[in-house]
């Protein structure tokens, strides 16, 4: 079956359509996301005390749940005039292959040096700390994606950026570090000695290859004890899902303009932050009863935190330095098993999307990473992206749900966010090539293991 095609592969837009307002969801949400918690009072944080941590105006981003619109700076504006609008792509290879009957889209955020969607909120918290006056930033990257956005930021802005690395990636992936470095940023391996949590650790732990919420500490202690400095995060927060509606807000503007109604948009979700800015404004015609288009958030089976985790106050880290926040969780003290290769592995999910999941406006699948990789592989012959294996776990989805078409004789319109390129992720790619990878599935019994570290909060 080959479709008539009425549609163009890619759809742009011109400068003159790019946004000019990232679109807060919150606004429109019946019930807002829980406020976040001082670890130490367990009241709520005010803009004072998050100011310790993060910059003034990402401050008054992350507390501000009646603003529908915010506009987005010019000097922001230009930086993402260099690399998007990213392309949203009619996948008509992927559904000849498939022989469905479903029209599947997918947004492809993996165009740009850093490679994923994750340079859409680094470049705008790097020019509002600029805007601060401040000195610099500090952040932890697990895989290095988001380290590598932040870099090529605060070097736009010429900012100072300090990169504290999950140890085992730091030796895995020596070219994420170098990528970094050529951005000019300091890349140290995290547990590390130049932190007080970091030297507990390794005199606890001698040997770790560290994990993403020990990084987390380091990096807001190396910000809160130092002037003119403060710490970026690149996920969970609601400024960050804030930053990356841009993502849906484009696709919105691109379907509209070939009159094209979603039915169905399924992102990954590992923070949250790709998939609550791909479905931001969609949910929000849904929440004003304006579409019925079904949204579908996507994890792995060995981290899954929205479809097995308690909704709760718990750690954003290890170290239990950051506020609390009540999302779905697996606890703090959890750590997918070690054969997981593909990436999406944190603990907790954003507020954001924890509350409208909660809400019952989002749907959960969990997938495991073999079938995840198999998807990647057969959309990467079809396509020619070689998709990042976190993104794949959308693909994995969208073929289900195309194959289902097949079935029914449905003409679903299907949106996948595309997240990012699998290039430095050859590694998890060679596994599975190789017949080396496997699956695991965490039993009740090690959850409870996770969910017994959780903090008695009565609010
Ligand atoms: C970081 C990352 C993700 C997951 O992070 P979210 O905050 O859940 O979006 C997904 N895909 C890619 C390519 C990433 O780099």
């Amino acid at each position: 079956m080959t479709k008539k095609q009425e549609i163009p592969y890619k759809i742009y837009l011109t400068e003159e359509e790019m946004p000019k307002y990232y679109y807060n969801v919150r606004a429109d949400m019946k019930t807002k996301p829980a406020p976040l918690l001082n670890p130490e009072t367990l009241e709520p944080m005010t803009a004072e005390e998050l100011s310790q941590v993060f910059c003034e105006e990402l401050v008054k981003q992350e507390l501000n749940d009646t603003d529908r619109e915010i506009e987005i700076p010019e000097e922001i504006r230009n930086f993402y005039r260099m690399y998007r609008p990213s392309p949203l792509v009619r996948a008509y290879c992927l559904e000849e292959k498939l022989d469905t009957p479903a029209n599947i889209y997918y947004k492809y955020e993996g165009g740009n040096t850093s490679g994923s969607h994750k340079l859409n909120s680094a470049i705008a918290q790097a020019y509002y700390a600029k805007k601060q006056g401040l000195e610099g930033v500090t952040t932890e990257t697990g895989a290095g994606q988001w380290g590598t956005a932040l870099s090529m930021a605060c070097s736009y802005f010429d900012l100072k950026c300090e990169v504290y690395m999950v140890k085992v990636s730091y030796e895995q992936k020596p070219f994420r570090r170098d990528v970094m470095r050529t951005y000019g940023a300091k890349v140290t391996p995290s547990p590390s000695d130049t932190t007080r949590i970091g030297r507990k650790i390794l005199e606890e732990h001698p040997g770790t290859t560290g994990s993403l919420g020990c990084a987390i500490s380091e990096a807001v202690e190396s910000a809160v004890s130092r002037d003119g400095y403060r710490y970026v995060l690149g996920s969970v927060l609601n400024q960050v899902l804030l930053h990356q509606s841009i993502i849906g807000e484009e696709t919105k503007t691109a379907l509209d303009k070939y009159g094209i109604k979603p039915d169905m948009i399924i992102g990954c979700c590992g923070g949250g932050s790709n998939f609550g800015g791909l479905i931001s404004t969609f949910m929000g015609e849904k929440i004003r009863g304006e579409s019925d288009v079904e949204i579908v958030g996507v994890e792995p089976a060995s981290c899954p935190s929205l479809s097995r985790g308690k909704y709760a106050y718990d750690f954003c880290d290890t170290g239990r330095v950051c506020p609390l926040a009540k999302m779905y969780t697996l606890g703090s003290g959890f750590i997918p098993s070690p054969n997981h290769a593909g990436g999406l592995r944190y603990h907790g999910m954003s507020p954001i999307v924890s509350q409208l999941y909660d809400d019952g406006l989002i749907q959960v699948r969990s997938v495991e990473q073999s079938e995840v990789f198999k998807a990647a592989i057969e959309f990467a012959r079809v396509e020619g992206i070689l998709p990042a294996p976190e993104s794949s776990h959308a693909i994995k989805v969208a073929i289900d749900e195309a194959m289902k078409c097949k079935e029914t004789g449905e003409e679903k319109n299907i949106v996948i966010g595309l997240t990012g390129t699998g290039y430095f992720d050859m590694f998890a790619y060679q596994k599975y090539l190789d017949g080396e990878m496997s699956d695991y599935v965490p039993t009740d019994e090690e959850l409870q293991t996770g969910f017994a570290g959780l903090p008695q909060v009565n609010l």
